[in-house]
């Protein structure tokens, strides 16, 4: 059933954490909620879960009203990121404890299957202690799955682990949610995470949802510079829409032209961010190929990232352009100072709205 949210706004006081939020989450769905630290994910969270009650609109459960009901009495369960396990209890007892508080006693095979699930065969008769940080997180997971909620809440469910082991996790928590088919609600401010794991990602700014889409579509082409810069690194660069020939847009940008077709532009006149991602722009010393769209600057910094180079390119109008140029063994390193065209093509770059005072 599908988890609805209806002009939901949760005030403390003057202050709103959580402002008018509608949305659908589809049963069975991935969904990420993404944003800055204080922006109103853990209380949209708790609101879901009934640890808080809005103070305005309706928290549904298919056709359900369940914004009043207690949070023991919803088919809602949440993990988060302390795991909050019992620590005298083994991780068998850890996880049955959900269907023994219901009164089922016999759940060995339910537990053993749990266990399976989160690929810790073995582990029961162990203490919370005596686990890693990634094993007691699965174990936390097993647990709040055993009750098999209609939606299962992850608070920044990775957030203690370390870098290695949070990327594996992404992929695993992907992979029991497949399994379990479980309608997933994970919130974090990490955007890599969000966009691994979840089918449809929320970025959250100042209690309001600023975009909702499938992880590719925001970052390809993104409906604000907010959400273009928070989800990954972008280039913008300040433009004016001076007409229109055959499907594109025609722009100048600190006296240059450029052009970007209509389809990839979030709106078609006056004052405007012409947007292009780092890896979508690549460098030359010599010619561009035809076809694409260029500037030339120097070379600023350099920095080695293994798979990649990230390069800075100060633009005649004196703006750095990041490019992330790929380390396949081709072509030289660019040196500190060097002379390069910058070039990108027309359909990689995206328009979006700029107030007339943003530079
Ligand atoms: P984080 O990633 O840091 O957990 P968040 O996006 O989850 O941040 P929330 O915890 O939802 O943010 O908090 C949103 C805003 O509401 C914050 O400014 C916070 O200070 C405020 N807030 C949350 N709970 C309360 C409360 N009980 N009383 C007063 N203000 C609160």
């Amino acid at each position: 059933m599908d988890l609805r949210l209806s002009g939901v706004t949760k005030r403390f006081g003057p202050f709103t954490a959580v402002d008018d939020l509608t949305l659908t989450v589809p049963s069975g769905s991935f969904f990420a909620l993404l944003g800055a630290s204080g922006c109103g994910k853990t209380t949209t969270l708790r609101m879901i879960a009934g640890l808080e009650e809005p103070t305005e609109g309706q928290v549904l459960l298919g056709d359900d009203d369940v914004t009043r009901l207690r949070p023991y009495r919803r088919p809602v369960n949440t993990v988060f990121q302390s795991y909050a396990l019992f620590p005298h209890l083994n991780i068998e007892d850890n996880v049955a404890f959900g269907l023994r508080r219901r009164g089922i006693r016999k759940c060995t095979d339910q537990v053993e299957e749990m266990l399976h699930l989160v690929d810790l065969d073995g582990f029961g008769k162990r203490r919370p202690a005596q686990l890693s940080g990634g094993q007691q997180q699965r174990v936390a997971l097993a647990r709040a799955l055993i009750n098999r909620p209609q939606v299962l809440l992850l608070d920044e469910p990775l957030g203690a682990l370390d870098l290695k082991l949070r990327r594996q996790m992404q992929v695993e928590l992907k992979r029991i949610q497949t399994e379990v088919g479980i309608t997933f609600v994970h919130v974090t401010h990490d955007q890599e995470e969000a966009m691994t794991m979840a089918d449809t990602v929320a970025v959250m700014n100042a209690g309001k949802i600023e975009q909702l889409g499938a992880p590719v579509e925001m970052y390809d082409f993104p409906g604000t510079a907010f959400v273009a810069n928070f989800l990954g690194q972008s280039n913008l660069l300040a433009a004016s829409v001076t007409g229109r020939s055959g499907d594109d847009l025609l722009l100048d940008a600190y006296g240059s032209r450029y052009s970007v077709p209509a389809l990839r532009a979030r709106c078609e006149e006056g004052t405007v961010w012409l947007g292009v991602r780092p890896e979508k722009m690549h460098l030359s010393t010599g010619e561009v190929p035809s076809g694409h769209q260029s500037v030339t600057g120097i070379v600023t910094d350099s920095s080695y990232m293994g798979v990649s180079t990230q390069y800075l390119v100060r633009a005649p109008w004196g703006e750095e352009l990041t490019v992330f140029s790929a380390n396949s063994g081709v072509a030289p390193p660019l040196a500190v100072a060097s002379e390069v065209t910058v070039f990108w093509r027309p359909d990689h770059a995206f328009l979006l709205p700029r107030p007339a005072d943003q530079t």
